[in-house]
């Protein structure tokens, strides 16, 4: 694996500096997982010099690594606390996972596409995230035995709430997915209280589909 360079780091700074920290993001765990976690190892080689750009980029098998700060906006409004148990949908370059996984205890990323699936699973071990479980599967269905989460965040777009996610969503637990239609979403945040769901609306945003049982058919 590439060593992770001066270049890159000075890149990583500038990248949290005027991406992320100037357009109002404040939560320091976040700052601080996004200086530290080498997002050039995410991508393919022949994309590492534009892995610090404010955009999302390719990662092969039609999908995508989100733009910088649209990860940090979603880990933000997360509100995660350090015990916390997070479940991600779309593990895809696996960089919002170690982003997840250097806030809370334990991340459980769910990817459909096998070969995404299998890189991310290598590459969490060479990177030496223990706290990562990964599972190849549709994330629309339930994961066994391991509900409910503090957290869940859905990195594709979804046509409408999947109830399978909302159902494994702890009291006292936050869900952020993307819903609209295939060309535009909107972010909705979740929050269960005793009371029951509450939803409010993050802002407008752009991301590959969700596919399976409760999201779009391929
Ligand atoms: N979080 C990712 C973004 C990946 S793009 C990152 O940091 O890079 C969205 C990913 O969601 C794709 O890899 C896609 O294959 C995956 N996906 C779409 N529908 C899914 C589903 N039902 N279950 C699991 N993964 C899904």
């Amino acid at each position: 694996m590439v060593k992770d360079s001066k270049k890159f780091e000075s890149l990583r700074d500038d990248m949290v500096k005027w991406q992320i920290e100037a357009r109002g993001i404040t939560d320091i765990r976040v700052l601080n997982a996004m200086r530290k976690i080498p997002r050039h190892f995410f991508v393919s080689e022949a994309l590492m010099d534009q892995a610090y750009g404010d955009f999302p980029l390719p990662i092969g098998e039609q999908q995508t690594i989100s733009q910088p700060f649209i990860v940090a906006e979603m880990t933000q409004a997360l509100a995660l606390k350090k015990g916390d148990r997070v479940l991600e949908i779309g593990t895809g370059s696996g960089y919002q996972a170690a982003i997840l996984a250097e806030i809370v205890y334990r991340v459980y990323t769910v990817e459909r596409i096998f070969s995404l699936y299998k890189k991310c699973r290598q590459l969490f071990d060479s990177l030496q995230y223990h706290n990562i479980v990964t599972r190849y599967s549709d994330g629309t269905n339930i994961w066994p035995g391991e509900s409910p989460f503090d957290a869940i965040l859905v990195t594709a777009g979804a046509p409408r709430i999947p109830e399978n996610l909302v159902s494994q969503l702890a009291v006292g637990g936050r869900m952020i997915i993307p819903v609209g239609n295939t060309h535009s979403q909107e972010l909705i945040k979740l929050i269960r209280d005793e009371n029951g769901i509450h939803q409010s609306v993050l802002g407008g945003c752009r991301f590959v589909k969700l596919i399976g049982e409760q999201g779009w058919k391929e």
